[in-house]
């Protein structure tokens, strides 16, 4: 089965999708993104992720290329397209190609939509959730407005890169107190005293949609959530740990710069939580 993109407005095949040199996506980071978990055939919290989506472009002054019921055909014909049933679906909205120039163009262009899809091993990724994952800390030197999900990712890239030379899977990262902020694609949460503890929302971290139903399922559960930073320190010594992303939905961390947290291994919270997660999520309608 070969893969599809869609590209500004068309389904071309993967080998031959391509932007123009002068995309500000390309050339300035300037654009927004979503992934969006795709489960048996239909999307996961779509209208969440479009939601967010909205509030990005707002926050850039881009405006949103399609309508949402166009929008929303578009992302479960790619789906379609590319018959994935258990995967991710990537969207990219950027503001458009101009002459290079910091400012916004003159005279507003249209932004660009990029839509892609690809399959994800479930088998692979239960396997890695129940095995754990290992991470490191490092500082968070990234703008002050990461609530918004832009393209701009060269310290998430960097950070993540530096996990894996460290032979780790993913990196938290630590403001100038000591505190965790959010790991490089993910949220960060840890269990103390019996306690859900993840930082609030605010331009420091980006409000996860993952992040957001595991509240609502602890809120169900009836487990005790504390919205509070959380250090370092807190989360070497913490009972579990653990991350949350469309991409891992929950996944336990089993130890942090080397240091195995609590048994070493996923802790009862987080499976509790991981195995929840879809009976909480809004799935969509059956596409593939
Ligand atoms: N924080 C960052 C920095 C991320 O990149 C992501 C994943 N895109 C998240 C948090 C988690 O967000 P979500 O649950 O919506 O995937």
């Amino acid at each position: 089965m070969s893969r599809i993109a869609y590209v500004n407005g068309r389904y071309v095949p993967f080998a031959e999708a391509s932007v123009h040199i002068e995309d500000r996506g390309y050339q300035l980071g300037d654009g927004v993104y979503e992934v969006c978990e795709i489960r048996s055939g239909a999307l996961v919290d779509e209208r969440r992720h479009l939601t967010r989506l909205s509030r990005s472009l707002a926050a850039l002054r881009i405006s949103q290329p399609l309508s949402d019921k166009a929008l929303h055909f578009v992302l479960e014909e790619t789906v379609r397209r590319n018959r994935v049933r258990d995967g991710l679906l990537y969207l990219q909205i950027t503001r458009g190609v101009a002459r290079r120039d910091h400012a916004f163009p003159e005279h507003p262009v249209k932004p660009a939509l990029v839509v892609t899809v690809r399959g994800l091993d479930r088998k692979k990724a239960e396997a890695s959730a129940a095995a754990g994952i290992a991470i490191v800390t490092l500082p968070d030197d990234r703008w002050g407005r990461v609530d918004i999900k832009t393209i701009g990712l060269l310290p998430n890239a960097l950070a993540k890169q530096r996990a894996r030379d460290a032979g780790a899977k993913d990196a938290w990262l630590v403001d100038s107190e000591g505190f965790v902020t959010e790991g490089a694609s993910a949220n960060a949460w840890i269990v103390k005293d019996g306690l859900l503890v993840t930082r609030p929302s605010s331009n420091r971290i980006l409000t996860g949609i993952t992040m957001t139903v595991v509240k609502e399922i602890a809120a169900r559960l009836q487990f005790k959530l504390e919205e509070r930073a959380f250090s370092v320190e807190e989360a070497r010594a913490a009972e579990e740990a653990f991350l949350t992303s469309a991409t891992q939905t929950v996944m336990p961390v089993i130890s942090i710069d080397g240091r195995v947290i609590s048994s070493g291994k996923p802790g009862p919270v987080a499976k509790r939580l991981r195995e929840e997660f879809h009976r909480t999520a809004e799935i969509g309608r059956k596409i593939v």
